[in-house]
């Protein structure tokens, strides 16, 4: 067994009232689990990929020659384990803000609040399940967008900076279809700019 839930860097209470104590756990210890087990699963099939570090599996995961349905499963439960591995650390009640990236973001988008605004309502529009992502692309320019199911923005070469979970399992227990009320609360926990 390869992969294991990193560490959650604060008690599942930490987030409250923004994102609940309930969600939190399950969100933590059900559904990133199920992620990390089937990672764990598809790659005992193919050991030699089992070595390479995830993100670099990430990266050229157009090129890897498996079966399709084992494809599948390392885009889907590797950009899975990526992507909540993330998110946890993106909403550690203990960071702090970075200036250097809230200068960058006022640079890109006009004002933070801006940002907020465009990233949002990127968020909202995602139809069914997915992320949405502020990325830097290989050049350094930011950028927003959402993706699909667990994509990864890995694969498309561009580097997280900060990712939104917009699952309904992310939200549902406290907001149920209240998608931008979530949104707008989670806000509230992410610090760092
Ligand atoms: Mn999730």
């Amino acid at each position: 067994m390869k992969y294991t839930l990193p560490p959650l860097p604060y008690s599942y209470d930490a987030l409250e009232p923004h994102i609940d104590a309930r969600t939190m756990e399950i969100h933590y210890t059900k559904h990133h689990q199920t992620y990390v087990d089937k990672l764990n699963a598809v790659l005992e099939k193919h050991p030699a990929l089992a070595e390479e570090k995830l993100e670099d599996l990430m990266k050229k995961w157009n090129e890897l020659t498996i079966p399709e349905a084992d494809k599948m499963a390392i885009r889907n439960h590797g950009g899975g384990h990526l992507n909540h591995s993330f998110f946890w650390n993106l909403m550690d009640p203990k960071k702090e803000i970075d200036l250097k990236l809230s200068k960058e973001i006022q640079a890109s988008f006009s004002s933070v609040d801006e940002f907020k605004k465009l990233f949002s309502d990127k968020a909202a529009a995602l139809f069914g399940s997915g992320w949405c992502h502020l990325v830097r692309d290989a050049s350094g320019k930011l950028m927003i967008y959402s993706l699909p199911n667990q994509d990864s923005p890995l694969m498309s070469g561009h580097t997280p900076v900060i990712s939104l979970d917009v699952w309904e399992h992310a939200y549902y227990l406290k907001y149920q279809n209240k998608r931008a009320d979530y949104i707008e609360a989670w806000w509230k926990v992410v610090k760092i700019i």
